[in-house]
């Protein structure tokens, strides 16, 4: 607990505390070594197409195969990776992998495959070129910039640097899209439906839990859907783990769903084997 005594502040460090910032420091140290020593992995979850029930899109989410801790959740090290910057090199790393899959599955699976990539706030920086070598890539690799969806979230579009728009427009320029994830978490989510141009808005898996007929979270996705949809904007709803929440979705004219009842994150190959059932 931190106690506040006129000018005078004192800090108490529990036990616990100390724990965890030495926890921390630990897995950042541990960081500056596992994208050389192949850590890292990324998983693929698929996007399904309400409509037809086609997999035309997968997230592409980051995994950490630690030498000693085992698999440490990216809800864990990715926060750590912002403050250390580290998530900079990190963030480019999955970008690359994701574009490779990208071209593979679009040659084995379907010519208009996505693949939708997390960001963080702290990989828009300052630089409105900041994502050239991206695009750069996607050139190398012959590969169209359709193929990527980028996940951005509220917090940063929150930010009020002028060049954050720039950059999203830059992505958009070279072709990919912009989704904005865990919609309706955040804050006034409202008036930057107005100021920046999105192509999706993920529906946070919190309003898709407890889905039930005239729930109050029945109400809500409907409304986003219908507002979405005003706006030209596809809808996603994450986390669906039930066919009655499937349904549901599909009834009021969500767009496409992700969740446990079509499949968890796996691996790449394991991806190949859902694609081709
Ligand atoms: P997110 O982008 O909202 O990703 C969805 C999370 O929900 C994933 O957790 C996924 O495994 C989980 N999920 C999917 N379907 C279901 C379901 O039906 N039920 C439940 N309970 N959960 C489901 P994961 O993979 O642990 O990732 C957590 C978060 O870490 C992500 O949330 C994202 O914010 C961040 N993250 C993951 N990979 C990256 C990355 O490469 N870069 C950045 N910047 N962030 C990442
Ligand atoms: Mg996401
Ligand atoms: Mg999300
Ligand atoms: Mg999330």
């Amino acid at each position: 607990a931190a106690k506040r005594q006129g000018r005078n502040r004192f800090h108490y460090y529990t036990p616990a505390m100390h724990e965890a910032a030495t926890a921390r420091m630990r897995l950042s140290n541990d960081m500056h070594v596992a994208l050389a020593d192949n850590q890292f992995k990324v998983y693929y979850q698929p996007i399904v197409e309400l409509a037809t029930g086609r997999v035309c899109k997968a997230e592409a989410l980051i995994r950490w195969q630690h030498p000693r801790l085992g698999l440490v959740s990216p809800a864990e090290f990715i926060p750590i990776a912002e403050d250390t910057g580290q998530i900079i090199q990190i963030g480019d790393w999955v970008f690359r992998q994701a574009a490779e899959q990208a071209v593979h599955f679009r040659a084995t699976h379907h010519p208009e495959f996505q693949i939708s990539v997390n960001t963080s706030p702290v990989q828009f920086k300052a630089d409105t070129e900041n994502h050239t070598p991206w695009f750069a890539y996607l050139k190398e690799l012959g590969l169209s910039g359709q193929s990527i969806v980028v996940e951005i979230t509220e917090s940063l579009l929150m930010e009020t640097r002028d060049e954050i728009g720039a950059q999203l427009l830059a992505l958009r320029d070279n072709g990919m899209q912009v989704a904005l994830d865990d919609f309706g978490t955040g804050y006034s989510s409202l008036s930057y439906l107005k100021k920046f141009d999105i192509d999706y808005l993920k529906i946070d898996q919190s309003f898709v839990r407890n889905l039930m007929p005239s729930s109050n979270d029945m109400v809500l996705c409907e409304a986003m859907i219908v507002m979405a949809h005003k706006l030209g904007i596809k809808v996603i709803a994450e986390g669906v783990e039930t066919e009655s929440q499937r349904k549901l979705l599909k009834q009021i004219g969500c767009d496409y769903g992700q969740g446990y009842f079509w499949s968890k994150p796996v691996a790449a190959e394991e991806f190949e084997k859902l694609l081709t059932r």
